[in-house]
């Protein structure tokens, strides 16, 4: 399968999903990453020109990490996430169009923020318009609707997963790949007080609690024609 994980910051798809998304590269499946926002304003003192380049590069070594074959960045200034701005739909689709899914993951659509709703609902609207013929983009239209997965929300509140992976596996993977987002380790360090590895971890064990494994991570399938599906596609 193409699986295509479209989250907001640069972090989001390594805290809701990665242990999924290594669990689906183990399992040779091909695993597409993209950010919409560049992450440009997660820092008190590195100015956004240049942490919008650090963060870059720092998703790109956890994609690795992860074994995503590419990570794409639609590069929206942090805080700027808009469903009904066309261009953002329309770069959204194109990656839609390119790497041609057979499942996507991304936020679910009451997440804790602005940014994260709007990505939720941008990746809504660009899964189906990417079906479109005629809607005019540089890459060729995908007839398939795919099923959309929505990941955990930021720790967990509010989400009531319906189908959970075991990634007790890959838990050390899905952590190394968060590491590799140094500024916002320390960002969330210094801003937050928060250890944010040991963040990512407890989540996991309570959804492992919750599924009778170790550690797991929890998803629900959007339910609306034609997405629905009548096998499992989580690994
Ligand atoms: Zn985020």
């Amino acid at each position: 399968m193409n699986v295509l994980a479209i989250g907001c910051h640069p972090d989001d798809l390594e805290i809701g999903c990665g242990g999924t998304l290594a669990l689906y590269a183990k399992n040779c499946h091909d695993v597409f990453m993209c950010h919409v926002a560049n992450g440009d304003k997660g820092h008190a003192v590195i100015m956004p020109d240049e942490l919008g380049k650090i963060r870059t590069a720092e998703a790109e070594s956890s994609g690795a990490t992860l074994g995503a074959k590419k990570v794409f960045n639609i590069n929206v200034p942090d805080l700027f996430v808009d469903s009904h701005i066309e261009e953002q739909v329309n770069d959204v689709v194109e990656v839609i169009m390119t790497v041609r899914p057979d499942i996507i993951i991304t936020h679910s659509p009451d997440d804790y923020m602005r940014d994260h709703v709007e990505t939720s609902k941008l990746v809504f609207n660009a899964s189906f318009s990417s079906s479109i013929p005629h809607y005019d983009t540089k890459a060729k239209p995908y007839p398939k609707i795919a099923p959309l997965y929505y990941m955990d929300t930021l720790a967990g509140v509010g989400f009531l997963p319906e189908e959970y992976t075991d990634i007790t596996d890959t838990l050390e993977i899905k952590l190394k790949a968060l590491e590799k987002h140094e500024t916002q380790l320390k960002w969330m360090r210094d801003h937050d007080g928060i250890d944010f590895l040991d963040f990512v971890r407890t989540v996991s064990k309570f959804r492992g609690l919750q599924s009778g494994v170790k550690y797991a991570e929890g998803f629900r399938l959007y339910k609306g024609w034609p997405r629905i599906i009548t096998k499992r596609l989580l690994p």
